[in-house]
């Protein structure tokens, strides 16, 4: 690349050729060195708002921009082409609005694809004393809502993007809308790398009172993407992945990984997950958008990072996002709207809180043909720590077959002739992989043909001595679980009670 193409490109980001800048940096992002390039900036006292442009060839490279002030994150607007700007009151999507202080700021540049070339940058600063930009009154701080009571499922999308990333469109308020008329209950705006959307969600969500917004965040590396559910603060991404991902869970929140197995080269840049290093993330999002080449291959990922013949290891949720940039409008053949595919919760409330116990307690059902997709819901028994014995539920699932995978292997149970079903299936502890406890690993799958098109969470099925269950919407008995404070029964000691196992016969044992 040479200066020459500067003007052209100038004009493309949108910048006033002409007008004085204070500051005019010519830098050279590195090639090598890893993801991140700093160019570090002066800022000036009295300072009420900075814009700040960044010129490049975008032919030869794909960069990303973030911005840090002395005391921290700013704001990452990754890709967006539009001038930077943060101000006391205000700032440009994807940035943080707040003290101006005098000093050395950073703006951190991502090197999104270099193509092995070391990439001429230009980045243009502006310091005025007076802000331009409108103050945005919905902003204030977060504030969880409770829009229902009721334990249930509830239907949401784990993956949505509004315009505070920098390659979504969509607003609030039209997420709102739309995932709404999908049927939904809750949406989680996972924009890129940055919080900003979280000033703004209190606002939002008063004027959506039967859908929830839920906080959360695309953890997006150049190695692969997290979804962050529940996020309070930004972690400085940065960091090592498996330090992020412990700092996220201290703030609460659950970790996904997203996507695992999308690989689309250039057109997806990081999509395919690739860190060896990731830490205790809570499970995986099996279903990416509503397209299923990449289902069964997500579904192996998520068996093989958490073996299911390893009792030991625990087990990972699962959840499905649409990774809706768009509000569900004017999508092209490869965008998928909100909804698709949905995700069923049980959940003790419609809250941020009870949802994301549900998801952690592994009471999902990923329907990856949307709200009106077949799905599934069961019971569980222990029986005579011989069997574990299951009762499956399926809605709208005629012309699908239900498989059931125990301790990682897949065994077909029945063909569905008709949409609403009851099948009742055993699983003999002798036959399977189970640890020392009896604790086996069971969850089950309704596939058309040779797709999947609904997936529920795992069971984690082992003898125990009490239990407590809570009913479902149904009328079925759903979600049991053992007391926690109890140990799980040694295997030495299965003989022993093996007397007094009538008593438990058909005793409701734990799931999730
Ligand atoms: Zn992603
Ligand atoms: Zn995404």
């Amino acid at each position: 690349m040479t200066r020459s193409i500067v003007p052209f490109v100038c004009a493309l980001l949108g910048a006033s050729p002409g007008v004085a800048q204070d500051l005019v940096l010519d830098e050279n992002v590195p090639a090598a060195g890893g993801d991140f390039f700093e160019v570090a900036f002066t800022v000036p006292a009295n300072t009420a708002e900075l814009e700040v442009v960044r010129i490049y060839d975008e032919q030869d490279a794909v960069l990303d921009f973030g911005l840090y002030d002395p005391d921290g994150f700013r704001g990452w607007g990754g890709g967006n082409k539009e001038p930077l700007v943060v101000g006391t009151q205000a700032a440009s999507r994807s940035y943080l609005p707040g003290p101006m202080p005098a000093g050395e700021w950073t703006l951190l540049v991502g090197k999104a694809r270099t193509g092995g070339q070391d990439v001429p940058l230009r980045v243009e600063v502006t310091f005025r004393s007076a802000a331009t930009l409108a103050v945005d009154d919905r902003r204030g701080p977060y504030e969880a809502a409770v829009l229902d009571q009721s334990p249930r499922w509830y239907l949401g999308d784990f993956h949505v993007h509004s315009r505070e990333s920098g390659d979504a469109v969509a607003s609030l308020d039209d997420i709102g809308d739309f995932a709404a008329s999908r049927g939904l209950d809750f949406v989680v705006i996972t924009d890129h790398n940055t919080d900003s959307h979280l000033a703004l969600l209190t606002a939002t969500q008063a004027g959506h009172p039967n859908l929830l917004f839920i906080p959360g965040m695309e953890l997006t590396t150049y190695q692969g993407h997290l979804g962050v559910y529940g996020v309070r603060d930004y972690v400085d991404h940065r960091l090592p992945l498996a330090d992020q991902v412990t700092a996220y869970r201290d703030q609460g929140a659950l970790v996904f990984i997203n996507h695992p197995v999308l690989d689309l080269g250039d057109a997806c840049i990081g999509c395919a997950f690739e860190h060896e290093s990731f830490g205790e993330v809570s499970g995986v999002e099996v279903q990416t958008g509503a397209a299923t080449l990449f289902t069964e291959s997500a579904l192996a990922f998520w068996d093989t990072i958490r073996p299911l013949d390893d009792p030991g290891a625990g087990v990972l949720g699962a959840v499905g996002g649409s990774d809706d940039h768009r509000a569900g409008q004017d999508l092209g053949l490869a965008q998928s709207p909100i909804g698709s595919p949905t995700t069923r919760v049980f959940a003790s409330s419609l809250s941020e809180a009870a949802i994301l116990e549900g998801v952690a307690a592994g009471l999902t059902v990923v329907q990856i043909e949307g709200p009106e997709g077949p799905t599934l819901d069961h019971t569980s028994y222990v029986e005579d720590f011989e069997y574990s014995s299951h009762t499956i539920y399926t809605t709208g699932a005629a012309g699908t077959t239900l498989l059931a995978v125990v301790g990682g292997a897949y065994e077909s149970v029945a063909d569905l002739t008709e949409d609403d079903q009851v099948v009742e299936v055993d699983f003999a502890y002798a036959d399977h992989d189970v640890d020392e406890d009896g604790v086996m690993f069971v969850r089950f799958e309704l596939w058309r043909g040779n797709t999947p098109a609904a997936v529920s969470g795992h069971l984690r099925i082992h003898p125990c001595v009490d239990s407590t269950c809570r009913p479902s919407d149904n009328g079925n008995l759903l979600a049991c679980s053992c007391d926690q404070s109890k140990a799980p029964v040694p295997a030495v000691a299965l003989a022993a009670l093996a007397g007094a196992a009538v008593a438990l016969r058909r005793r409701r044992c734990r799931l999730g």
